[in-house]
C-alpha cells in the first residue's frame, strides 16, 4: 500500500547572491539564484519569506537545521554562533531562471539584513524559507484581504520596508479599484516604484521634508467623508490592543460583505499603532477591516 505524503507549505531554498542593484538612496535590490527556485510558489501580494544569513565567524550555513523542528534546533544553537533570520517580501520570482528578487531597506550596517544588502558579494550564500510550489493549499504568509480587493475602497499605508509588499498588492488590484496609498520615505529620491490602478492615488511622505504620514492619512479620510461602520462602539481599541503591533483577521472569520474601507498597514511598530488608532478610534473603521503589521521596531533587532 502506498502512502501519499503531502508536501510542506514552506520549504528551504539554498541560494547565492547573483546581482545587486541600487534602486534609490534607501533601497537595494538583491537577486538570489538557485535551480531549486523552480519549486518556489509565486503567490504575489505581500508574500513574506524568511531569509537565513550566516553570522560572520559563526556556524556555516551548512549547520542550519533543515528538519521539521528546524526552529527549535536553531533556537537551541549558541546565540553568538547561530545564523541570523530576518523577514522580507518577495518582489519577483522567475522560476524558470531560478531567480528571486528581494528589496532591502538600506538602514546602514546596524543589522545583518541591511549589512548583507550593502556588503554581500555575488556568490555569497543565504537560505530562503519560502512557499513550496508542490503544496497546493493556502500556504499562509500573505495578509492582504484578497476577498475585498474589488469591493472596498483600499487604503494601504507603510514605510520603505512595506514598499515591496504594497507594490505587490497594488499591481494585482482590479483595474477599477479605488483608494489611497501613502508611503513614508526618508528622501525625495526614494519615492517611486508603485504601479497602482488609476483610481488608487499614491502619496509620498518625505521625512526629510517634514511630511507627517498620520496627518496625511487623516486628511484623506476626512476627504472621503463618513464611513459606514457596523458598530463603532465595539471598534474602539482597548488599551492592550492599542499597544499590540500585529493584528490580522483570519479571512474565514472576516465578514463576508466587504467593508466600506479595507486597510492594510505595515512599517515601524509605533507608527502602525498610531495609524490603526486613527482609523479605528477616530474614524470608526471596524477592526476587522484593518490588517496592521509592525514590520520592525525602533531600537530592536528583529527576526
Ligand atoms: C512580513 C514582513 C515583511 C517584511 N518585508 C521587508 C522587505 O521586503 N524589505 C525590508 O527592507 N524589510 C522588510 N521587513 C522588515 C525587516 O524584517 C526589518 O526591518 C528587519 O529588522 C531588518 O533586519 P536587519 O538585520 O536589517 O536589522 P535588525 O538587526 O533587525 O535591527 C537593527 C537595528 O536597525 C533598526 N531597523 C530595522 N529595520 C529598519 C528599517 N527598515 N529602517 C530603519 N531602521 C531599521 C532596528 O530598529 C534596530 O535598531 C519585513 C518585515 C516583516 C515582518
Amino acid at each position: 500500500m502506498s502512502v501519499t505524503v503531502e508536501a510542506p507549505p514552506f520549504r528551504m531554498f539554498p541560494v547565492r547572491l547573483s546581482r545587486r542593484e541600487r534602486r534609490s538612496p534607501s533601497l537595494v535590490r538583491l537577486t538570489f539564484s538557485d535551480p531549486s527556485l523552480a519549486g518556489f510558489a509565486d503567490r504575489g501580494y505581500d508574500q513574506r519569506i524568511k531569509l537565513v544569513l550566516p553570522k560572520p565567524g559563526g556556524l556555516p550555513l551548512s549547520a542550519f537545521p533543515t528538519g521539521d523542528d528546524w526552529w527549535t534546533v536553531w533556537r537551541d544553537q549558541p546565540v553568538d554562533e547561530r545564523a541570523f533570520i530576518r523577514t522580507y517580501t518577495i518582489v519577483a520570482v522567475r522560476p524558470d531562471a531560478g531567480e528571486i528578487d528581494v528589496d532591502f531597506v538600506d538602514h546602514g550596517v546596524t543589522g545583518p539584513g541591511s549589512r548583507f544588502a550593502v556588503e554581500a558579494v555575488p556568490g555569497d550564500e543565504a537560505i530562503i524559507f519560502g512557499p513550496n510550489a508542490d503544496f497546493h493549499g493556502d500556504a499562509g504568509g500573505l495578509e492582504f484581504r484578497r476577498e475585498y480587493a474589488g469591493a472596498a475602497t483600499q487604503l494601504m499605508v507603510g514605510d520603505m520596508s512595506a514598499l515591496p509588499a504594497i507594490n505587490g498588492i497594488a499591481t494585482r488590484l482590479p483595474l477599477d479599484a479605488t483608494g489611497f496609498i501613502c508611503i513614508e520615505v526618508p528622501h525625495a529620491q526614494d519615492a517611486g516604484g508603485i504601479d497602482a490602478p488609476p483610481g488608487v492615488h499614491v502619496s509620498w511622505c518625505v521625512t526629510d521634508e517634514g511630511h507627517d504620514q498620520v496627518a496625511t492619512v487623516r486628511d484623506w479620510l476626512e476627504s472621503i467623508g463618513p464611513l459606514a461602520s457596523d458598530d463603532a462602539t465595539t471598534s474602539v481599541l482597548a488599551d492592550g490592543a492599542v499597544n499590540a503591533y500585529w493584528e490580522v483577521t483570519d479571512p474565514e472569520a472576516a465578514p463576508a460583505e466587504a467593508p466600506a474601507l479595507s486597510a492594510w498597514i505595515a512599517g515601524e511598530s509605533a507608527q502602525v499603532r498610531s495609524l490603526r488608532r486613527l482609523l479605528v478610534n477616530d474614524f470608526d473603521v471596524p477592526r476587522s477591516a484593518v490588517n496592521f503589521m509592525g514590520y520592525w521596531r525602533t531600537g530592536v533587532a528583529g527576526s
